[in-house]
């Protein structure tokens, strides 16, 4: 019988240690599937959803086979999204952070220029969407010869978005033949061209995830425009979600339920493209930790982000796309847990709803509006919840973090120094190693030293009295 756990595999210590500490006990469906033939380096098709483990999937082998030693990148992820972008750089340093593996995201909005120095580093997996990784290819900022792995995430998504084109750029690019894997929910034909064209002798897998199969409870609510905002606050106080995203059709249609909602004092925020990435990033990672309890987004929050734990979805206007239908209400009931998704349909739009239907293939339930009753009965329990600080999430990767300590160096590039130098001094003091020591990020003036496996406070007080190649160099601990 095959074991179910990652011992199957014989990865090194360093990734298994990281899997364990992630709490990522035993392969989901798709990482059973994938991580024998990826492991082998056959190329692969795999047809598989968000929320099935498919990231780690590719990512564990992936940062199982990366040569630390080289500075170049040696893999190239591409994803639709940022957000995507940065959760899947996210899972590489998870999973790689005991190689020391350091994964660079590159997506538009961000200043170039600030890519660009990261890329000066040491890089092993550099994440980005097609756009902006073709800008840093064009521009000689990315270098493409060291690359043995190539990884296409959600490529229907990337289609639908009309970055094929820019895909096929990328890889017309690339010299060295690398490893393909390509990720997609759906296998649509322009998907399959792409594969006939650039992979070589592919392994087809499909995963049929039933256990991780979403529960979803879908209904569907009659709703007059003029009703929606009071329909939706006594949707609120009967369902008293403990997570609930509420999507709207544009960033002003977020900016009217949102407000209204913080006018009533709800636990809310919101999330759309007309806002600055770093306040998007930020409002999706307190969200994540369950901060507050309500978002109202647009659909760039549906796109494979992976949040657990949503209870309830609301369509608080109808999805454009049959196909944003599945990607809003895919928030809820992840991971086997239940969930609900309530959609207000106008009367206008019930062809709109006919098509959506039968895109999923079934009919959603007709739901009657909450009753009068109904609300005063549930509100009591509602303002209780509402008074009550959400529970905080556990973070993924706490207990990887617990473990290490960043410090800060005040000297860097313009002092001649390099990574070798830190590892060389650090890895020498009494109880520590090489391998205590993770990333090293070396800017101009500065250094950042990640220190592994609780010693760093050992590892500060040390280099408080210890030169770096001859020179004695301020250390603190490095803010976030
Ligand atoms: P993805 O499909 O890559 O978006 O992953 C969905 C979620 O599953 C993420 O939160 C992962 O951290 C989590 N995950 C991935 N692999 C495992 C595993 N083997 N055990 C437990 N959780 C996992």
């Amino acid at each position: 019988m095959m074991s179910n756990d990652f011992k199957q595999f014989k990865l090194s210590q360093e990734i298994n240690n990281a899997l364990y500490d992630l709490d990522y006990t035993s392969p989901t469906e798709v990482q059973q599937k994938v991580l024998p033939h990826a492991l082998e380096e056959r190329d692969l098709i795999v047809k598989a959803q968000t929320g099935s483990g498919k990231t780690a999937a590719f990512a564990i082998p992936i940062c199982e086979k990366i040569k630390w030693i080289e500075n170049k990148p040696q893999a190239l992820i591409l994803t639709p999204t940022r957000e995507l972008a940065v959760q899947v750089k996210e899972e590489f340093t998870n999973i790689g952070r005991y190689k020391r593996i350091k994964a660079a995201a590159l997506y538009g909005k961000q200043p170039f220029r600030y890519q660009q120095d990261e890329l000066k580093q040491k890089t092993h997996v550099a994440v980005g969407t097609p756009g902006r990784v073709l800008d840093h290819i064009e521009k000689g900022t990315l270098k493409l010869d060291k690359i043995r792995y190539v990884v296409l995430d959600e490529a229907d998504e990337m289609l639908n978005m009309g970055f094929i084109e820019q895909v096929e750029a990328i890889l017309a690019h690339l010299s060295t033949e690398p490893i393909m894997m390509l990720f997609s929910a759906t296998v649509p034909e322009e998907i399959k061209n792409l594969s006939a064209n650039f992979l070589n002798e592919p392994v087809d897998i499909v995963v049929h995830n039933e256990e991780a199969a979403p529960k979803i409870e879908h209904g569907v609510m009659e709703v007059g425009e003029e009703e929606k905002l009071s329909t939706l606050a006594k949707v609120a106080v009967v369902e008293n979600p403990d997570t609930c995203i509420i999507f709207c059709r544009t960033k002003d249609r977020v900016d009217e339920v949102h407000d209204y909602l913080y006018d009533r004092e709800y636990s809310v925020d919101k999330l759309h493209g007309g806002m600055d990435q770093s306040t998007r990033l930020l409002v999706m990672n307190d969200f994540k930790r369950g901060d507050f309890r309500y978002l109202v987004a647009t659909d760039v929050a549906a796109r494979g982000i992976d949040i657990e734990n949503i209870s309830l979805v609301i369509n608080y206007d109808l999805p454009m796309e049959k196909e944003a239908y599945v990607h809003r209400t895919g928030r809820t009931g992840r991971a086997g847990l239940a969930g609900k998704a309530i959609t207000f349909v106008t009367p206008f739009e019930e062809e709109f709803l006919a098509g959506i239907e039968e895109f999923i293939g079934f009919t959603i339930p007709k739901m009657t509006l909450p009753t009068h009753e109904e609300v005063e009965a549930k509100v009591d329990a509602f303002d209780k919840k509402m008074a009550a600080r959400p529970e905080r999430k556990k973070q993924k990767s706490a207990k990887v973090d617990a473990k290490i300590t960043k410090l800060y160096f005040n000297g860097g590039k313009k002092k001649k120094l390099r990574a070798i130098d830190f590892v060389g001094t650090i890895a020498k003091l009494p109880g520590m190693t090489a391998a205590d020591i993770g990333i090293i990020t070396i800017l101009d003036a500065s250094t950042f030293v990640e220190i592994l496996n609780g010693k760093g406070q050992l590892v500060l007080k040390a280099m408080k009295t210890t030169p770096i190649k001859g020179k004695q160099l301020k250390v603190h601990i490095a803010n976030n």
